[in-house]
């Protein structure tokens, strides 16, 4: 074959032509004979049976009828004709019926002469009707490539409105396999084949299309599958593994006075055994000559910020600065206050920017970045501008990840230290090492995709001593009694929060749900007795500041908000989490917002606040956030519910340009093809061994093709 075959524009596949090719284009994306090729079904027919119409059942399903039409008659509707045909059989009669295109079906259609008849058929009084049905001539049926699995493409109302029926399709496939005499250039090595005993790709192409029987499907779908998770984890780790070879880290080679220092002086309390292990798994990076991409993933007050702290000190030891970056205000300043008051009276300099830091204080502080005369820059996205620049930062760490962008993350890296020697071979700077800490645990399958080039570190285990959260789903009609509750906590010394949905497209009508609640809470909990702060995205950010340093001092104890406060707040006195609206929360979300309270000593409590009116997901996401407070099966339950692609940040991370695997449902697949990905690059990391030569040419054609996706980071 020729090895260009592939490459050849649709239009010369004989039945396709320009105009079809332009509607192919248009609608599906399908540009040359490998576009066509990979256009896998959605979905199989089985028509290994035929049915005689005395054995039809109204069941609704698609069934093959053989018969002949003996009568076309047009009916006359109240909304415009219908066309009729009688169909029988040696037994039975049926009627197929037409609401669209009569012209050209009763143009073409053939009385009397042997038809296979195929869709679904329904019962009208005492006879079965089968509406728009596909139809072959016996004869043309007969001399066809005999699929048993008759394959359904995906399709578009356009398609068929401009007769790309699936059947059409069906036909572009079979002169594409007949062009092509069906043989493929084989892309996985032999040993992989055999291991796994996958059949070849000329033979999963072929029964992917027309499946001979369920068994060769299902062959063909797991190495089609196999395939594509495979050489999209090849395409990730082998950036890994360039990267570590190619871009030099700093070497943070000492472990020096001030981490050995903080350790024994200044822990306020054992680290648990995760936050040990994930401080090793950092310092092994640091220790090596590569450059750290690290994900540290931990539910919320599993303590990161310790970790994140001990980190920047290695880096200080190693005469390097360090920042912490925090997606809001309120966060970096809760962040800055937290590393301040661990570090106590330890000699490290450090600060905080944020969009609100004075331009005198600004002016310093970027002088003092500048001569190193500060060793921790804590701050939102400010930190990134132009002008903000260090001496010599050696490890930058991204607190709540999801909230930033990755064209932000990516900043990070031009923000290094200036060649250290002069042999550098690019003449630019070498890159910090990165941390990224996220607080949303990310099921393993999809990290695995997701961040299959980064190094992952979690914390799997909560400080001791930690009571798990109660939660109960409670409807608005129970109100007065949620109310009662609040009360009585209160005058146990606790702090309530209670949250109210924002969700951009009806802000303003949020913002009113949020003002109506609020002066319902203020008429039930009345001053003075009851002191409530507010906080909400309209207010100034000093305002919002002012408010929640109230609640954070103890002064108020009910805390009115949106989800402002989903992130990284911490005030181990609040116990009671009120989420109103929760069915319209995600679970992450509604996750995250329990993870406000249960910080403390005492028992706390989740209320979820709905109406009566729940879909299903609803029902689901409100029953699972009640029987658990594990993270990470929330996130499964979330990536089941919502499917990779609405998880956040996914979408631009090409997941959904899968074409024939699922990242949830072929899981198991994805482990497999990942250890063999893994396998394979260990022994041959450049592809370069003759039995690998398969591989080597599909994953250059691949990224020729730009058929992996373009990857983020
Ligand atoms: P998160 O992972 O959500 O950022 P934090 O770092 O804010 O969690 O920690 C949550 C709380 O737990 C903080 O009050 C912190 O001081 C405390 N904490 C962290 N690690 C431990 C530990 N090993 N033992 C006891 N308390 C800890
Ligand atoms: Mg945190």
């Amino acid at each position: 074959m020729n090895p260009n075959f592939l490459q050849t524009p649709i239009p010369y596949l004989k039945g396709v032509g320009p105009n079809r090719a332009d509607i192919l284009k248009a609608e599906l994306g399908i540009e040359t004979y490998r576009d066509l090729l990979h256009l896998f079904p959605n979905r199989y027919l089985d028509k290994t049976q035929y049915y005689k119409i005395a054995q039809l059942q109204p069941s609704g399903a698609d069934v093959q009828v053989v018969g002949k039409i003996i009568h076309l008659k047009t009916v006359e509707q109240k909304r415009g004709k219908r066309l009729v045909a009688t169909f029988v059989d040696e037994m039975g009669q049926m009627e197929l019926v037409w609401f669209r295109g009569h012209k050209w079906i009763r143009e073409n259609l053939k009385i009397n002469e042997p038809y296979v008849v195929f869709g679904r058929v329904s019962k009208y009084g005492s006879i079965f009707s089968m509406p728009h049905p596909e139809m072959e001539l016996l004869s043309e049926h007969q001399k066809g490539v005999k699929v048993a699995m008759q394959p359904i493409y995906p399709s578009t109302e356009k398609l068929s409105a401009k007769g790309i029926t699936n059947r059409v399709v069906g036909k572009m496939m079979q002169q594409l396999f007949l062009e092509s005499k069906g043989r493929f250039l084989e892309s996985l090595p032999k040993t992989i084949l055999e291991e796994l005993r996958l059949i070849s790709k000329s033979e999963a192409l072929f029964n992917i299309h027309f499946p001979k029987n369920q068994e060769l499907l299902a062959k063909a779908q797991f190495r089609l599958k196999f395939e594509e998770l495979f050489f999209v984890q090849l395409q990730l780790i082998s950036k890994k593994l360039v990267r570590k070879q190619k871009i030099k880290g700093l070497p943070f080679e000492a472990v020096g006075e001030n981490f050995t220092s903080f350790f024994e002086n200044h822990l306020p309390f054992e680290l648990t055994d995760a936050q040990k292990r994930v401080i090793k798994e950092i310092r092994g990076d640091l220790g090596s000559n590569a450059q750290m991409n690290r994900l540290l993933q931990g539910d919320v007050g599993s303590g990161k910020t310790i970790v994140a702290l001990m980190c920047m000190l290695l880096a200080m030891d190693n005469g390097f600065q360090a920042c912490l970056m925090a997606p809001t205000e309120i966060l970096a300043a809760q962040h800055y206050n937290s590393l301040k008051e661990l570090l106590g009276k330890m000699d490290v300099k450090i600060a905080l920017l944020t969009g609100s830091t004075k331009k005198s204080a600004r002016t310093l502080l970027h002088n003092q970045l500048e001569n190193g005369n500060l060793n921790i820059l804590v701050g939102t996205h400010a930190v990134l501008e132009d002008k903000v620049q260090f001496k010599n930062l050696g490890l930058a760490i991204v607190d709540e990840q999801h909230r930033f962008g990755v064209a932000q993350r990516s900043k990070l890296w031009h923000k290094g230290s200036p060649p250290q020697s002069s042999d550098g071979e690019d003449g630019g700077a070498i890159p910090p090492h990165i941390l990224v800490m996220t607080a949303t645990p990310i099921p393993r399958t999809l990290a695995m995709s997701l961040y299959g080039d980064l190094d992952v570190s979690v914390i799997d285990e909560l400080p001791p001593g930690r009571k798990p959260v109660k939660t109960v789903h409670r409807y608005d009609a129970n109100r007065l009694k949620v109310f009662r509750f609040i009360k009585d906590e209160i005058k146990k010394g606790r702090q309530i929060y209670i949250v109210y949905p924002l969700i951009q497209e009806s802000e303003a009508l949020d913002y009113k749900d949020l003002m109506d609640g609020y002066e319902s809470i203020a008429r039930e909990f009345p001053m003075p007795e009851y002191q409530i702060s507010i906080v909400h995205g309209k207010m100034k950010p000093a305002d919002k500041d002012y408010e929640m340093d109230r609640f954070v001092k103890g002064e108020t104890q009910i805390m009115v908000a949106t989800t402002v406060i989903e992130v990284g707040v911490n005030v181990p006195n609040a116990s009671v989490m009120i989420i109103e609206s929760a069915e319209r929360f995600g679970l992450s979300q509604l996750h995250q917002l329990r993870g406000r309270v249960g910080r403390g000593a005492e028992q706390s409590f989740c209320i979820l606040m709905t109406g009566h009116k729940l879909s299903e997901d609803a029902k689901t996401r409100l029953q699972t956030m009640v029987q658990t407070n594990d993270g990470f099966e929330i996130a499964e339950v979330d990536l089941k519910l919502r499917g990779p692609g609405d998880l956040m940040g996914t979408q631009q991370s090409g997941l959904l340009t899968l074409k024939i695997a699922d990242i949830v449902k072929d899981n198991q697949i994805l482990k497999t093809a990942r250890y063999h990905a893994i396998q394979l690059l260990k022994e041959d990391p450049r592809l370069e061994k003759e039995e690998n030569r398969p591989v080597r040419i599909a994953y250059a054609k691949m990224m020729q093709n730009k058929t992996i996706w373009n990857y983020i980071s």
